[in-house]
């Protein structure tokens, strides 16, 4: 089988590293909730939309080494690889922040796959700037299933018809008619 993943939010767990570069910056008071939701919608509702946007440049930039891979990770994929999977990595990422310090978030992506020891799992990995250029990327390669945390991506209207999409949900967010798994050890039931 040819498997798609997605790197933000699928690959990488980024619990608690926005609220903590929050916290350090002094943008944000305590909170009791210290998810990205959390974070996002303390921003949105004063709306301080720019610095929300700031901030996202700072953690999938220079605070992505905060970040950790998700649990059970290195297990399914070691295994995909043994039983002869191939796995392709597709993400939606820009190459640099729309707003703050010019840091390549390309190269920052690539060296947490390498500091992870990610790397050798993936015949080969895609940066696309556009969501547009992911799906068609996702068509391209021909892949029988692609994994993402995104309903946007897999009910995109482009998105390859023989591709099947899984919704990787740790909240268990309605997945809107979609096959969703909430762990990476529950991907096994979908390709083992
Ligand atoms: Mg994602």
């Amino acid at each position: 089988m040819r498997i798609g993943i997605d790197f933000d939010n699928t690959i990488v767990n980024y619990d608690g590293v926005f609220y903590k570069a929050g916290r350090r910056l002094e943008w944000l008071p305590k909170l009791d909730d210290e998810s990205k939701q959390a974070v996002k919608s303390y921003f949105i509702s004063r709306g301080e939309e720019p610095r929300w946007t700031e901030l996202q440049g700072i953690v999938y930039g220079s605070d992505i080494r905060f970040a950790k891979p998700y649990e059970g990770i290195y297990e399914i994929l070691g295994r995909w690889k043994d039983v002869g999977h191939q796995m392709f990595l597709v993400s939606h990422k820009t190459k640099f922040p729309i707003i703050g310090d010019k840091l390549d978030f390309h190269q920052a992506a690539s060296n947490w796959l390498k500091e992870n020891d990610l790397m050798p799992y993936f015949e080969e990995t895609y940066f696309c700037p556009q969501k547009d250029e992911k799906v068609e990327m996702i068509g391209r390669l021909e892949l029988d299933y692609f994994i993402d945390d995104l309903p946007s991506i897999l009910n995109a209207v482009n998105f390859p018809q023989k591709t099947h999409g899984v919704l990787f949900s740790p909240d268990n967010q309605d997945g809107n008619g979609l096959r969703s798994v909430s762990k990476w050890a529950e991907l096994l039931k979908v390709v083992c």
